[in-house]
């Protein structure tokens, strides 16, 4: 069983992100850089299902610029076994990288593609959705529990109120949730042994798909600060504050 794992470079969460003077979007300059954290706990899955001994090979892809080689060598440095980038320098959107990722899967053929269920940069929450529909198979969003089976898959998804298990047959997509897993860190030894790991690096050109972009963003703003807070001088005024202001009971 072959398991396929995009995973997307996006600014690392820890740090405090600025805007552009003009709006026109997040100033990148010298900004660090990390894989975003549900292709992590996606990767961390795969790897899992192959340490069971339910898979034999984990491949990851990114699209992106050159750097993102970077991301794709810390998804091989935690365990996965070979990546592939589409150089893609220019900004890309959900339906192009979903469309370029059903093609990958088309070559590769793995059984399951475990997406993260959202990138933190742009928080669509599209490309898993968008690829299992262009594929035309069974898709399980927001795991927090993939079991493998006999040609099927039992994944328990987080959804309002509570837990839904289902069964599908494969290939599927899912796409991870929080609480799927916690990511281990790689060690020295294969973050050395990871630099030896075959990257293969396509051509934007050969994906057509990906220059046709569809969304234009309008303007780009910090959330508002948050307001100072107060101080209160007994239980009995909190009480009648949270009641009656800020209404939260
Ligand atoms: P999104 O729909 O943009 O929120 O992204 C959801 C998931 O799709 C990510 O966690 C990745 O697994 C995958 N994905 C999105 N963009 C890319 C990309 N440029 N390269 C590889 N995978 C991506």
């Amino acid at each position: 069983m072959k398991i396929l794992v995009p995973v997307k470079r996006v600014t690392d969460p820890n740090i405090k992100i600025r805007v552009k003077a003009d709006g026109s979007g997040v100033d990148l300059t010298s900004v660090k850089m990390a894989i975003n954290p549900f292709c992590e706990i996606a990767v961390e899955e795969a790897i899992r299902l192959r340490e069971a001994g339910k898979a034999r090979e984990v491949v990851v892809v990114s699209i992106g610029p050159t750097a993102a080689q970077d991301t794709l060598r810390a998804a091989l440095a935690m365990g996965a076994d070979r990546a592939i980038l589409i150089e893609a320098e220019t900004g890309v959107e959900p339906l192009g990288v979903a469309k370029a990722l059903k093609r990958i899967a088309e070559a590769e053929n793995p059984d399951i593609i475990i997406v993260g269920k959202q990138a933190v940069d742009d928080d669509c929450n599209q490309t898993g959705q968008m690829l299992a529909a262009l594929l035309g198979w069974p898709q399980a969003t927001f795991a927090s529990k993939v079991e493998l089976g006999e040609g099927v898959a039992t994944v328990k998804r987080e959804i309002d109120g509570g837990l839904e298990t289902l069964e599908l047959k494969l290939p599927i997509v899912v796409t991870t949730d929080l609480r799927l897993n916690t990511p281990r860190y790689a060690s020295l030894p294969n973050i050395m042994k990871a630099k030896k790991k075959p990257i293969d690096v396509r051509k934007a050109a050969d994906f057509p798909e990906l220059a046709d972009l569809r969304l234009e963003v309008l303007k780009t703003i910090e959330p508002p600060g948050r307001a100072a807070g107060i101080k209160v001088n007994s239980i009995a005024e909190l009480v009648q504050k949270l009641r009656s202001e800020a209404r939260v009971i």
